[in-house]
């Protein structure tokens, strides 16, 4: 004996049903067949709508009576051959015409109880199995029909009642037993009370119909076909790269139906489970995928993890008050008080200073929930001893599920942390003493990015995703993204990281995509793009939620840096080529790299110093083993070192700064490079990162650019150059009478006990000088520590370019994702 059920998406319209009579064709050949069967996919929804409509005393309940007559006359003509049609159709008529005389009452009425609801829903199982059992008999000439109201006996719970197994079990035997047919069609979901009267087993429950039958005949399998290939390591709607679990226990497939896996109903395991029945999963629209099976136990995957699920519209209630401590008691009242309302309780989790109890709850019946409640504990409210229910809403919960995890240590640890990376905010927390599962509850807005978030951190063959946000798309921004796109597949390929660029801005445009951006033609997706404004920018950033987000900072704009902070607070990583947050006040740098700590995520600016030369993260890593820098000498400005590198007073000093500013090496307005600020900034950088509270006034600046040639336009700075010619000369002559290069050095040095020292100059360096030998646009630091006291580590390198910087940025991207 074999019981197969085919959910509403299986029995859709003809054409899905043709495969499920293709299905039960091959499958009655092995064995007697039981097919139980849902409604035509949207049809329970549609009913319940008219229903609705109807007590609201609104007339177009008849047109949405009117579609659901079409839909099974449309399938039956679609699907019954010609010749055996007009019984058939009559008999959907009828059917429908007796809806229609419910509805009709219900207009009139302007009442609606469950148990109309009831009556009206069960026709969507009642027409849906006379059909197809019509359409198995033309292929197959045999088809016994029964009505499960017949067989199936519940208590009178409407909408969802309870099954009383010793009668149902016994009707069920009796029937099977006289009838010797090879394949039986009934319909799902439906059953009846001890008067008669028509109950629904709840929503989705054909597949629970399936189990009971399948329980009380001794079934050798169980059989739930429907649109998916099998139970999914989670909702494959809200996770793109899910796996399918091929095997599973009862238990881990009931916590996780329990927790929310729509594909099977949750109460179905029970009866299979108790006579240890195997129940398959399988896709009728791939009936050769292997699917699920569900079993006693399941084979250790090595994953500790079975899957992961959720459930939104969850409300939090907690009882607290002083008075509850210590005294037994409160806990039955509570529950009691929920169970007189028929109110399921989702999880429950009370803290052992018994000072609160909480319980999560579907969210529908939350004020219900209060009124009984508070109503039960009138008496301490009133006295003080505790307070009013409180009751929260919008929440959800994520339960991670696995018979294995009670071996695995750690896996609270590692579920926590990814959400708190990811800013998720988590509410409460239960866990069962089975260890199976783990469940938390978080705001419905973070559901997505929650079961996302873990789904990459527990099935780790999957890619992770990072999802980048970038602002500027000029001369280094234009460059990452050209990187980036020739590096997508290697970084999927190689290190299991899927780059998502999400959104792309420059300072007219903005465009984002959470699907990722085809980077491909970026520039035209960008001119047809949104009018570009920053904070709103940042809003999208921070309300799309996307897990993994990264805002990479390719600008050198002001008013973008003051962003970082809303950023960082939602968790964002937040990468800066552009150097304006870390030179600006001390406070806002720090605060910066504060709330980076507090929300668990990064804030790295590698590039804001020599490009991308590891002379920050070197910082950093000194520290961090417990070295102290004493000193740091850089040459910091490559613009200021192509300059120099190339005047040798036979082109004017003026032409030269010119050539730099056409090949890209200087800052928009060339005279924060001449002026030696941006050397100041990167100084005062690279001293802040070594721990040194700094800011630009405390910074000595010995500039040698006339004070004529730093006013007006770009234009009037280069007519002035033209004009100080003589002067950039005779710096120049100077420096070569000694044999002598010039460089423009940045010198910081600690001092015990007191401020740092810091100021930056133009310096005429020796050939024996580890300065001497810098060419291009290179950048070199020395760093003298505690473990580098006379010979200094030197970090040296191109530290100025688009390429260089891009892959600098780049690099930190990857970085900020943590892997
Ligand atoms: P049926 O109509 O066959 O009863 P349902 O819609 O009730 O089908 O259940 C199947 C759907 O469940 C799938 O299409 C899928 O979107 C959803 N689903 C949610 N969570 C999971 C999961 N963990 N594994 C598989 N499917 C899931
Ligand atoms: N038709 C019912 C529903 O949509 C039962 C089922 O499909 O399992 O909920
Ligand atoms: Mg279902």
């Amino acid at each position: 004996m074999q019981v197969l059920k085919f959910g509403g998406s299986s029995v859709k319209n003809a054409e899905n049903i043709r495969k499920v009579v293709a299905i039960v064709s091959d499958k009655v050949q092995q064995d007697t067949t039981v097919v139980v069967v849902s409604a035509l996919g949207g049809i329970t929804d549609l009913l319940l709508q008219c229903c609705k409509l109807a007590a609201e005393n609104n007339d177009s309940y008849k047109e949405s009576l009117r579609e659901a007559e079409q839909r099974h006359l449309q399938t039956t003509r679609d699907l019954i051959p010609l010749n055996r049609q007009s019984s058939i159709l009559s008999q959907v008529k009828t059917l429908c015409n007796e809806i229609e005389d419910i509805c009709n009452g219900i207009y009139l009425l302007r009442e609606l109880s469950e148990r109309t609801k009831d009556r009206v829903v069960s026709y969507g199982e009642l027409l849906s199995s006379q059909i197809i059992a019509e359409a198995l008999r033309a292929e197959l000439g045999g088809c016994e029909w029964k009505d499960s109201r017949e067989l199936i006996t519940t208590n009178s719970h409407f909408g969802s009642a309870a099954v009383d197994f010793a009668v149902t079990n016994k009707k069920i035997a009796d029937y099977f037993t006289g009838h010797a047919a090879r394949l039986f069609m009934m319909p799902g979901f439906i059953a009846s009370d001890a008067q008669g009267v028509n109950t629904t087993l709840g929503r989705g429950g054909s597949d629970y119909t399936g189990a009971i039958l399948a329980a009380a005949l001794d079934a050798d399998v169980l059989e739930i076909w429907t649109d998916v290939s099998g139970m999914m390591t989670a909702d494959p709607r809200l996770v793109p790269n899910v796996r399918i679990i091929p095997q599973i226990s009862y238990q881990e497939a009931m916590e996780l139906s329990h927790f929310g896996a729509k594909v099977i109903y949750p109460p179905t395991i029970q009866p299979v489970r108790t006579k240890g029945i195997p129940t398959w999963i399988k896709n009728t629209f791939a009936p050769q995928d292997y699917g699920t099976i569900i079993q006693q136990t399941s084979t250790d995957t090595g994953s500790s993890i079975r899957g992961i699920s959720s459930i939104n519209h969850i409300a939090l209630l907690s009882l607290e008050g002083s008075g509850m401590v210590g005294i037994p008691g409160f806990s039955k009242r509570l529950f009691e008080a929920l169970a007189s309302r028929k109110i399921n309780v989702i999880l429950i989790t009370q803290s052992s200073s018994e000072h609160s109890i909480c319980v999560g709850i579907d969210a529908a019946f939350a004020s219900e929930a209060r009124k009984a409640v508070d109503e039960m504990f009138g008496y301490e409210i009133e006295t003080g001893k505790v307070d009013p229910l409180l009751v929260e809403n919008d929440l959800a919960v994520v339960a991670l599920v696995g018979d294995n995890m009670k071996n695995h240590s750690g896996i609270s640890g590692r579920m926590f942390s990814a959400l708190g990376r990811n800013g998720i905010n988590v509410r409460a927390i239960a866990q069962g003493s089975s260890e199976r599962n783990i469940t938390a509850v978080i705001s419905v807005n973070d559901v997505k990015k929650a079961i996302n978030v873990l789904h990459e951190a527990f099935f780790e063959t999957v890619y992770k995703e990072i999802n980048l946000f970038v602002a500027g798309v000029g001369n280094v921004g234009g460059k990452l993204l050209e990187q980036i796109c020739k590096q997508q597949a290697y970084l999927l390929e190689h290190m299991n990281l899927k780059l998502n660029v999400a959104g792309i801005a420059n300072s007219s445009k903005m465009l984002v995509n959470d699907a990722g951006i085809d980077l491909d033609n970026w520039q035209a997706q960008l001119q047809a793009g949104q009018e570009m404004d920053i904070s709103r920018y940042v809003a999208l950033i921070r309300t799309r939620n996307l897990r993994n987000s990264v805002f990479a900072d390719v600008t050198a704009n002001e008013t973008v840096a003051g962003f970082y902070d809303q950023l960082l607070e939602k968790s964002i990583a937040v990468v800066a080529c552009n150097k304006v947050a870390c030179s600006s006040g001390y406070a806002y740098y720090k605060k910066l790299k504060r709330l980076a700590a507090e929300y668990n995520t990064r804030f790295l600016f590698e590039t804001n110093v020599g490009a991308s030369l590891p002379i920050i993260s070197t910082i950093g890593d000194l520290l961090r083993s417990g070295d102290h820098i004493h000193r740091m000498q850089a040459v910091l400005s490559g613009t200021l070192n192509f300059v120099f590198n190339h005047y040798d007073g036979k082109r004017s000093f003026a032409s030269v700064v010119k050539q730099a500013q056409d090949e890209g090496y200087t800052e928009p307005d060339p005279r924060l490079d001449l002026s030696g600020k941006d050397v100041m900034r990167k100084i005062m950088i690279l001293a802040r990162e070594s721990g040194e509270e700094m800011e630009m006034e405390e910074i000595a600046n010995q500039s040698f650019m006339p004070a004529s040639c730093m006013q007006g336009s770009v234009d009037d700075f280069y007519a002035a150059m033209e004009k100080e010619e003589s002067h950039f000369r005779q710096l120049y002559d100077a420096a070569a009478a000694n044999g002598s290069k010039l460089k423009f050095v940045a010198t910081y040095e600690a001092v015990p006990g007191s401020k740092g020292r810091a100021s930056v100059g133009l310096q005429p360096v020796s050939p024996g000088h580890d300065f001497y030998h810098l060419y291009g646009k290179d950048n070199i630091v020395l760093f003298y520590t505690d473990r580098y006291p006379e010979q200094p580590l030197v970090v040296k390198g191109a530290g100025a370019g688009a390429d260089v910087t891009a892959s600098g940025v780049f690099a930190d991207i990857i970085r900020a994702s943590r892997i």
